[in-house]
């Protein structure tokens, strides 16, 4: 995973990272691990998520292994462009349920010479592209693909499995409604 980071950091100029995957591949964990790394070398930094996630906190961006950092909760990403005054480093979690709009506020980040990092689901339950993720690799300099551990088969998993029948594409949810599967192991739940 370090390889994808830049090892020769850019000098007074801001761009975006992404981390996406699948869930319980480490996303949030590695966007906490590189905020943290910022903020020992007492960088300034911001944290937002969405509105629709607050399964482990209203407050903090929650990883799987219980890690956690203080976070700003929104329900537009808009709103990052006037709550961030004085960032040197952005931190977004759960991209996937912001709207496009989240392409403009990253490219406005960085351009403003702010390190951008985000992180989130880049296929829904069907395996598909979940938008605005494939938006975000495009315009990133720096794209890291967290792969998880397919529950069945031990292979690398990429997809998110699903275990209920519902059709709808956001159900906000942990282990007991997902898990972890490689492309052969995956299926597409046949919907109620
Ligand atoms: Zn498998």
């Amino acid at each position: 995973m370090i390889d994808s980071v830049p090892h020769l950091m850019p000098k007074n100029t801001g761009w975006i990272e992404v981390i996406a995957g699948c869930m319980f591949s480490g996303k949030t964990e590695e966007l906490i691990r590189r905020l943290r790394r910022a903020q020992i070398a007492k960088q300034k930094v911001k944290i937002f998520k969405p509105k629709i996630d607050v399964r482990y906190s209203e407050s903090s961006i929650v990883s799987h292994n219980e890690q956690s950092l203080p976070s700003e909760t929104i329900d537009d990403i808009n709103e990052v462009l006037t709550h961030s005054k004085g960032a040197q480093v952005i931190g977004i979690d759960e991209a996937q349920f912001f709207s496009n709009d989240i392409i403009n506020v990253c490219n406005q980040l960085a351009n403003d010479g702010i390190r951008v990092i985000v992180a989130g689901l880049d296929q829904d339950y069907r395996g598909a592209p979940f938008e605005p993720m494939p938006q975000l690799l495009a315009i990133a300099e720096y794209i890291t693909k967290s792969l998880a551990i397919c529950v069945v088969c031990g292979n690398p998993a990429d997809k998110t499995q699903r275990k209920t029948t519902s059709a709808e594409r956001v159900i906000v949810g942990a282990a007991d409604i997902y898990e972890a599967r490689c492309r052969k192991c995956h299926y597409i739940p046949v919907e109620a």
